[in-house]
């Protein structure tokens, strides 16, 4: 396998290793190694609890050293949308990669067809999603021109049904098991089961709602399930499931794999979810560390703006600490956040304080930095212990 191409670090963030968090430079995207150690025990601790694998979702944190780490706790390799992604983890060292997504264009279908040689020939395994013949055809034809030139790979594929998001997917039934036959004509393809992801049961706020949601997936899969028996298909694996619903796809018995990816960092979106008493609680392990510039009267600025987060899912939340107390963040643009004492919070902060902020939706506010600073031993108090490369960061086709 290549060895990752990376650019060196710089200088200054190669020697804020081991310095306290105070010597981070503003805004900067930062991660609390202990909070997210903690989710990671706790999604491996479900997953073993409920005989249930996972595949946490990589387009979260785009990060081979994170996913590295994922493997190391239990998971039973990464899932990716796109083939930048992909080709990233696998130039990092990851070995088992599932393209959750469909790919369709013959020239990524080459990039894709390299990328399960290159994992063939690593004992690895790559895996892929489909939702129409053509899509099957064009891969089986990449997979072909590709094998010409080395060893033979096979690539699992898992056919899509639309489970209620309306996105990608076929309708459940038989347009799934027309696929499944299509795949099976192809020796370089196997059919390995199908996806059901449900992306808008996520953040329904209520867990009744999401339980209701998640039955009717339930629905859609063994209704499938039973055509592909009448077929003497191979049942395969069913996989989907987010951080949202992965405890009503699991109690169903019918999923064999959950691809949750937010539950590692958590934002204020999830959180704004109410939660079943059996979900894990995960924590918020993700901050934009934010230093006060401006001060006056009723308000104070502070150096993150939307530049630093994503707000398609609303704006950041500040974490409520000592001297700041309870704050609310408005939008002040790119570069600014304006920040405001709320409740019975009547302090401006004074220049210089620093203020961490909960992003409202993690994987976009990734998307936005080279790199994440991993603090341990609280964000306050403790100090860097490393620097995470987001190595897939902008890999979009
Ligand atoms: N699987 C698929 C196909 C997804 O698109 C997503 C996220 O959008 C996930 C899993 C993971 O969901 P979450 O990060 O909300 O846990
Ligand atoms: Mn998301």
């Amino acid at each position: 396998m290549q060895p990752a191409t990376k650019t060196p670090l710089s200088d200054s963030l190669r020697r804020l290793v081991g310095q306290p968090a105070s010597a981070i430079d503003t805004p900067a995207l930062v991660v609390d190694l202990d909070a997210m150690q903690r989710n990671l025990g706790r999604m491996a601790e479900f997953a073993r609890k409920h005989d249930v694998r996972w595949r946490p979702h990589a387009k979260m944190h785009k990060s081979s050293a994170l996913a590295r780490l994922q493997m190391q706790a239990g998971a039973v390799g990464v899932c990716v949308q796109k083939t930048g992604e992909a080709e990233a983890m696998v130039a990092g060292g990851v070995n088992n990669v599932y393209i959750s997504n469909e790919v369709v264009t013959p020239s990524k279908l080459t990039r894709v067809a390299e990328l399960a040689h290159q994992l063939a020939a690593d004992r690895g395994q790559l895996a892929i999603a489909v939702d129409s013949v053509e899509g099957v055809r064009r891969l089986a034809q990449a997979m072909d021109d590709r094998r010409h030139g080395g060893v033979p790979a096979v690539i699992d594929v898992f056919v899509e049904i639309d489970v209620g998001q309306g996105r990608c997917g076929v309708q459940p039934g038989r347009a799934a098991v027309n696929l499944a036959l299509e795949i099976r004509r192809y020796p370089a393809l196997r059919f390995a089961g199908l996806q059901a992801y449900h992306g808008k049961a996520q953040h329904l706020r209520s867990p009744q709602e999401r339980r209701e949601a998640i039955a009717r997936v339930v629905q859609d899969v063994v209704f499938t399930r039973k055509l592909l028996e009448a077929e003497h298909l191979p049942p395969g694996l069913v996989t989907g499931a987010g951080t949202g619903s992965m405890l009503w796809e699991t109690a169903s018995g019918v999923f064999g794999e959950l691809q949750a990816g937010s539950f590692l960092f958590m934002d204020a979106d999830y959180a704004a979810n109410e939660r079943d008493p059996a979900q894990p609680q995960f924590e918020h392990a993700l901050f934009v560390k934010t230093q006060v510039m401006s001060s006056g009267v009723r308000h104070a600025v502070c150096d993150a703006g939307h530049k630093s987060h994503a707000i398609d899912s609303g704006l950041p939340k500040v974490l409520d600490l000592p001297p700041t107390g309870e704050l609310v963040y408005e939008n002040g643009g790119d570069e600014h956040g304006i920040l405001r004492p709320t409740g019975s919070n009547q302090r401006v902060p004074k220049l210089d304080e620093v203020v961490w902020l909960i992003p409202g939706h993690v994987d976009p506010t990734v998307n936005l930095h080279d790199f994440l600073v991993g603090v341990g031993g609280g964000l306050e108090k403790g100090r860097v212990e490393k620097i995470i490369r987001v190595d897939a960061r902008g890999a979009l086709s």
